[in-house]
């Protein structure tokens, strides 16, 4: 029996590549759902390859263009963001890829949770914002939530058999991006072509300016706090250039366990979607030759602040990594478009911290109302 899978923005960096782990295991997989914002051309081509039972377009009004070219199909068609949230309850899935990126995702993420199927998760945005909700409902829904994000993936596979030993603590590699080494003056001065030149991986283009400000690894300690259960004192950031080593487990009795490979996100995009096997497949494989020497450094956290902004969102809780994420959701965006510089991305987020109300336990809904009253501000900020 194949593992029939939806993917949830297949047209992404990542749901390209998960489609390529799909063709490396034709027989392992099906594809039933695939969905993207408005790449139409890339979602036809694909319905088109893999013949899923359903596909969504979020953008309405590219609705008939996808029905024009699929018309020939039994391929149903649907489209709008509440798509999204029934499409995940179809009965024939196996298990859902959550490859979307930011805010937009959390809909139907916890919709997919709800469903009680199998979860392989991609996006951080949602673990950052409402990571214990959606702890809270894969124990009531008995979904099994399966990182995608390398250095999750990473720590997930050192924990493999060592479910009755204690963590005492993971540490978290980072390339460090395109300006590891650099300073304050020549970051002010950086351009958005400048950032998007990530050293090690090929990523969408968000989370490679977060790679960029290092708010992508803030991101990802808030994702492996309620991914593991940790504490923020249980969560170390190590600059590694090589992207070799994805992550690290520290055992009580000071054993350190390290998840080695090529950086190649169809690694733990195979293993999420596998899971409990590793599909034997013909990807590069790592040398050591190649790679002799593998560093590792402290981040600098005075230069990179996203740093530091993570970790204090991270411990005040409740809405706060909420307003973080929207704040800098709308920061990169803007960055991206070169109308703020590279330095402004910390200082609006820090400045919507101090300026959106605080709740300590918000409700979904408070999140919601955090999040569009966030990017409000931000925005009014810019213009
Ligand atoms: P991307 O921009 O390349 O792709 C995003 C996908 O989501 C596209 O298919 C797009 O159509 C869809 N999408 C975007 N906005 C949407 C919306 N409002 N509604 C519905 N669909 C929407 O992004 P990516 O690099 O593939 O990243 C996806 C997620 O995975 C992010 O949360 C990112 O942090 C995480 N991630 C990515 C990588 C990577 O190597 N790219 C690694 C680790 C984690
Ligand atoms: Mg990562």
């Amino acid at each position: 029996m194949s593992n029939r899978i939806a993917i949830l923005g297949s047209t992404g960096s990542i749901g390209t590549q998960a489609l390529e782990v799909v063709r490396a295991h034709p027989t392992h997989f099906g594809v039933e759902v695939l969905t993207a914002n408005s790449n139409v051309d890339l979602l036809i081509e694909q319905a088109i390859e893999f013949q899923p039972n359903a596909v969504v377009i979020s953008d309405e009004s590219k609705y008939s263009k996808v029905a024009d070219a699929l018309s020939d199909s039994d391929i149903k068609i649907y489209a709008g963001t509440e798509a999204l949230e029934q499409i995940v309850q179809m009965e024939t899935l196996d298990t859902i890829l959550i490859s979307i990126v930011g805010f937009a995702a959390l809909r139907p993420t916890l919709k997919a949770i709800e469903t009680g199927k199998n979860i392989a998760i991609a996006n951080k945005e949602t673990f950052v914002v409402a990571g214990e909700i959606m702890g809270e409902k894969a124990r009531q829904f008995k979904a099994n939530i399966f990182p995608v994000d390398s250095e999750h993936s990473a720590i997930f596979q050192c924990l493999a058999g060592e479910m009755h030993n204690a963590v005492e603590k993971i540490y978290l590699t980072a390339s460090g991006g395109p300006f590891r080494g650099r300073n304050i003056e020549f970051l002010e001065t950086v351009k958005a072509a400048d950032a998007l030149k990530h050293p090690n991986w090929v990523m969408g283009a968000k989370i490679t300016i977060d790679s960029a400000t290092m708010m992508n690894k803030g991101f990802e300690m808030i994702e492996a706090k309620w991914l593991f259960g940790l504490n923020p004192q249980q969560i170390d950031v190590l600059v590694h250039p090589q992207s070799i080593v994805h992550s690290m487990v520290q055992f009580e009795d000071g054993s350190i366990k390290a998840q080695l490979g090529l950086p190649d996100m169809k690694l733990p995009i195979q293993y999420a979607l596998g899971y409990p096997n590793r599909l034997k497949n013909s990807f590069p494989r790592l040398d050591f030759v190649n790679f002799s020497k593998l560093e590792f450094e402290p981040p600098n956290k005075e230069v990179f602040r996203t740093l530091l902004i993570a970790e204090e969102a991270m411990k005040k809780g409740g809405n706060m990594p909420c307003v973080v994420n929207a704040a800098n959701e709308i920061a990169v965006a803007a960055f991206l478009k070169d109308s703020i510089g590279f330095m402004d991305i910390p200082t609006l987020i820090e400045e919507s911290m101090q300026t959106i109300d605080y709740i300590k336990t918000p409700s979904l809904d408070d999140y919601f109302a955090t999040d569009k009253k966030t990017r409000l501000k931000v925005l009014e900020r810019i213009n």
